[in-house]
């Protein structure tokens, strides 16, 4: 894989439409780049890739390192090269955004990806519970998900940053997941603040590898885009 080339496994849309049941394998997708974030059949839980290692972080708090076998029905990764890393605090979760755009603020149609390791005063994090019958909506899952607070909690967060047109392919705006240090709670992040500077890689992507599923769940499924849909979820 190429450096900061982001390679993709099915699109939001599918999820959406509650196609989770089959995927690529964690071992195909591992070498798909060194970090990426996505989840598992049967849309169990949040998955973050780091340094080449796959996690399942559980609805029920803890974390697990996924098998090779397992299948993804929707992951994302890159090969992560920062082509800057600063210090830097972060009040908010918008002030992600604001780093973003001080790197390069001529990337609005790009794509970036980024690292972000330190210390959070506090961090709040979810992880879908999954899919309670056959190809349930992704949608439905916002009301069943298990949201936890942090504090003080050292770690790192995966990210990417995705132009609003591609809503539905990929999650518009900030994506994020965090794991902490010791590999034993994270999910996907809602808000954060940090403690002191945090070290924040980042990266502009201009190249995108999309793999659509050929399955018959994948082919049967009415996909469309439902920006308030995937906001409620994913945001
Ligand atoms: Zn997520």
């Amino acid at each position: 894989m190429e450096p900061n080339h982001i390679y993709q496994y099915s699109i939001i849309n599918a999820l959406m439409a509650g196609v989770a049941d089959s995927g690529i394998t964690v071992s195909q997708f591992r070498h798909r780049g060194n970090q990426g974030i996505g989840t598992f059949t049967k849309i169990q839980g949040e998955l973050i890739l780091l340094d080449g290692k796959v996690y399942q972080l559980q609805a029920s708090g803890e974390i697990r390192t996924a098998g090779p076998d397992e299948q993804l029905p929707y992951a994302v990764a890159t090969n992560f090269q920062p082509q800057q890393t600063i210090s830097t605090k972060l009040k908010t979760k918008d002030d992600v955004d604001k780093v973003l755009e001080d790197f390069d603020g001529h990337a609005a149609n790009l794509f970036m990806s980024y690292r972000i390791d330190g210390r959070f005063k506090s961090l709040k994090s979810r992880t879908v519970r999954g899919q309670e019958y056959e190809d349930q909506p992704l949608a439905e899952l916002g009301s069943k998900q298990a949201v936890q607070d942090y504090e003080s909690i050292e770690g790192t967060i995966v990210g990417f940053r995705t132009p609003a047109a591609w809503q539905g392919f990929m999650v518009a705006g900030e994506h994020m997941h965090f794991i902490d240090q010791e590999r034993k709670v994270g999910g996907h992040v809602l808000e954060l603040v940090s403690e002191g500077e945090v070290s924040f890689g980042v990266a502009v992507v201009n190249n995108l590898h999309i793999e659509l599923p050929t399955s018959e769940k994948f082919n049967a499924a009415k996909m469309v885009t439902d920006d308030k849909g995937v906001k409620g979820i994913e945001g």
